[in-house]
């Protein structure tokens, strides 16, 4: 799957089970998180075997940039006070070591090894934890996700990693084929239907438009 399908399938679910849950300033630093998360898994990846890398940061990089602008313009809101209130500095610095140390591990192992693993999972997000407190729900939601949605390709991922067992993956499509995009719709459409039921047109028109 492309980083568009996982950060469309993140966002999606974390419509369904987190925003309805907080107001809609930590919704969007949530949904920043999630996307962070769905691309993150993919940190094990070599740029040489993945042409699409580019277009996928472009994406990625857009989407957080649009997120940090609306936050920052429109509701005046300053993240960087925001992220781990209550964290201490060392705190922060171990979870900026296990998350700098992961990927590395995770270069080291190969595609769809430790970094797609539930140690890798529980790793990253207890890293993102330590720096940004309850966000690392979200950023666990879309990573998750990634890894579910990778199972339905033909490539193995080492689910229980350093362990030789637990290598599944279920054949059924191709990451860039016709199910990547109609999952990618049908998940972009999921999710505004979603935002637009909590929170109602006219009050999106008002806040991101008007
Ligand atoms: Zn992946």
């Amino acid at each position: 799957m492309t980083g568009k399908t996982h950060a469309a399938v993140g966002i999606c679910s974390a419509a369904f089970i987190l925003v309805p849950k907080v107001d809609i300033k930590t919704a969007l630093i949530g949904l920043g998180f999630c996307i962070i998360g769905s691309y993150a898994t993919d940190a094990d990846l070599k740029r040489s075997k993945a042409g699409h890398i580019i277009s996928d940061a472009v994406h990625a990089i857009s989407i957080l940039t649009l997120l940090y602008l609306l936050l920052t313009y429109k509701f005046h809101y300053n993240i960087w006070d925001l992220l781990g209130i209550n964290m201490p500095g060392k705190l922060k610095i171990l979870g900026v070591v296990l998350i700098v140390g992961s990927i590395i591990l995770g270069r080291i192992t190969g595609h769809r090894k430790y970094m797609h693993s539930l140690i890798g999972l529980a790793i990253m997000t207890l890293g993102v934890w330590l720096i940004a407190g309850g966000f690392a729900v979200w950023f666990g939601l879309g990573y998750a996700l990634h890894m579910i949605v990778d199972l339905l390709n033909e490539k193995p991922e080492d689910l229980l990693f350093p362990l030789p067992i637990g290598r599944v993956c279920f054949s059924i499509v191709k990451s860039r084929g016709t199910v990547n995009s109609a999952l990618s719709t049908i998940a972009y459409v999921g999710f505004t239907c979603k935002i637009i039921s909590i929170y109602n047109i006219n009050y999106l028109y008002n806040i991101f438009i008007k």
